[in-house]
């Protein structure tokens, strides 16, 4: 790294003139610019692009590098708009059980890495599948056999679930006595004792409140593996979705070591109890990581809302109850007061990134950006509704009408089993067939962009892209596509993971194409896969990224 020649308006300087000889050429594949736009060559200079096709070609011969493609491609680095990245680095650590196929797997996977780590006082891991059990009721007693003397806590994949065993329940003092907190449930034995699944904020933090506190070389560490893990895979931006107090630390720490090989944009997550406190605070912290001077590298200019939760937990919000019950799930704020926060953080000049699954979360949200635009000055606002799930029809056209970028975590429009097990049933027919519009709100003008929600799903582009265009599940299934008519092509699926996760962040004046002038933040593989069948898809790795011309990691 280094060399990235600071902020974006640095980067004009004669960069197509080639008086200068190139870094590096690349020639012999083909260079997807960006959407609707592509050529034969590429040439880099000072980290940026500075010629395509026959000019960048005619400078090979002076070039400090010439890279033969032999037939490959190379497409703008990825931008992954919604993630976590210090959670997904800290799924190394603790029991291995991300990939487990069954609860005796799991006790197994706990039970030896409590004997291999007998000084830990505390056992967390991360994270299982919660659609291995019916409504994803997980048992306590199924790890005290496993560990029986010490505190266990394994996190769900979907981050808003966590698993306890009886340890860790009576260090949480969680009892047949504790109350269901205001934003959370305990699931329960039919004589009141919790049964060892807590689900989403409040009900997780009683538990997750009792762990030890990771430090600060484990956060840093844990940052630094998902640095890794995203420029494997070619990603070259990200957006923190999900910041507490101090989270902004282990970016500050990289950053200062030259080892943010992502760029990073921070989302610093508002509390519905305490937001009007946090607006200056997350001022402060802004002005914090403002102070670094990279704002081609970190930023910190977003802030994240959760409207609601899960439609697989039952905690979706809904305008119409789930199948089979009174219940409409549970909407995080009350719709007024995330009007209200959204237009004080859109005051204060914040993006606000609203995470927002069920169809009434979904209104919410729109209704509270609708807010902000009505009440603050114009600006180049960008707010961002993340998963957009379920969408009543009569809110698509919204998200162009407000400007709203709609953040499409794609891996997940496909019928896999917590599609089939979990969510449909819970939504029935007609409102499951409404899932994951993104082809309807391409169609309405709006901008869309990529997100992972890593590592609740895979972090892989390729893999969310295949899923986008085909939207067939690991298995090919079913014949045609889930939902078909919501299919992306190729091309709008590449771009929602370039172009437009660049606009998203506010990084497309210098990134996210490969247009002349641009940084040279760009993703190389062996294979032209642009005219493939996308089905076939799989297990295709970039040779290489590079950030401003450089290979990462
Ligand atoms: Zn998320």
């Amino acid at each position: 790294m280094g060399g990235t020649g600071g902020a974006a308006g640095a980067l004009g300087d004669g960069a197509a003139s080639g008086k200068k000889a190139a870094d590096a050429v690349l020639v012999g594949g083909r260079v997807w610019v960006g959407p609707g736009a592509q050529t034969t060559a590429l040439a880099v200079r000072d980290g940026a692009v500075v010629a395509h096709g026959p000019a960048a070609q005619a400078q090979a011969g002076r070039a400090a590098q010439v890279i033969d493609l032999e037939g490959g491609l190379v497409a703008p680095g990825f931008g992954d708009g919604h993630c976590h990245p210090v959670f997904g680095g800290l799924e190394t650590q603790g029991p291995s059980i991300a990939g487990a196929g069954s609860v005796e797997q799991i006790a197994a996977a706990v039970r030896s890495y409590a004997r291999d780590h007998p000084g830990e006082r505390w056992i967390v891991g991360a994270s299982y599948d919660p659609a291995l059990r019916p409504d994803g009721a997980f048992d306590a007693a199924w790890l005290d056999e496993a560990v029986p003397d010490r505190p266990v806590l394994l996190r769900a994949n979907d981050y808003h679930t966590v698993w306890a065993n009886s340890a860790a329940l009576a260090e949480a003092g969680v009892t047949a006595g504790t109350p269901d907190p205001p934003l959370g449930r305990i699931d329960r034995r039919p004589d009141g004792r919790p049964l060892g699944t807590l689900r989403e904020w409040d009900a997780c933090d009683l538990v997750l409140r009792a762990a030890p506190e990771r430090s600060p070389v484990v956060l840093r560490r844990a940052l630094a593996e998902a640095c890794r893990r995203q420029n494997l895979v070619g990603v070259t931006w990200m957006q923190d979705a999900w910041v507490d107090a101090g989270g902004h630390r282990p970016y500050l720490e990289l950053l200062e070591r030259d080892a943010l090989t992502v760029r990073s944009n921070l989302g610093l997550r508002a509390d519905p109890a305490r937001w009007r406190d946090q607006v200056a605070e997350f001022g402060l912290i802004r002005a914090e990581v403002e102070a670094a001077g990279r704002p081609d590298l970190l930023t910190c200019r977003t802030v994240k809302f959760f409207a609601d939760g899960v439609i697989e937990s039952g905690t979706g919000a809904m305008l119409e109850p789930y199948v089979g019950t009174t219940d409409r799930g549970m909407a995080v704020w009350r719709a007024s007061d995330l009007s209200a926060a959204v237009t004080a953080f859109d005051a204060a000049g914040f993006q606000c990134h609203l995470h927002a699954i069920g169809d009434a979360a979904v209104r919410d949200a729109l209704d509270a950006v609708g807010a902000a635009v009505r009440a603050n000055p114009a600006w180049d606002r960008r707010p961002v509704i993340a998963h957009v799930q379920v969408v009543d029809p009569d809110d698509l056209g919204r998200f162009a009408a407000l400007g709203v970028v709609a953040n499409f975590e794609s891996y997940w429009s496909q019928c896999d089993p917590l599609q089939n097990v979990l969510t449909s049933p819970r939504l029935g027919p007609a409102r499951a067939a409404l899932q994951y519009p993104a082809a309807s709100l391409v169609r309405s003008g709006a901008t869309i962009s990529h997100g992972s929600d890593w590592p609740v799903s895979t972090n892989d582009p390729l893999e969310a892209l295949r899923v986008a265009v085909t939207r067939l599940n690991d298995h090919g299934r079913p014949a045609g596509g889930w939902i078909p008519a919501e299919r992306l092509t190729v091309e709008q699926a590449l771009a929602a993971a370039t172009a437009g996760a660049a606009f998203q962040g506010w990084t497309d004046s210098f990134r996210g194409t490969l247009d002349l002038g641009k940084q040279a933040d760009l993703v190389i593989y062996d294979r032209d896969w642009l005219d493939l069948d996308p089905a076939g898809l799989r297990g295709l790795t970039p040779r290489a990224t590079w950030l401003s011309g450089r290979p990462v990691p």
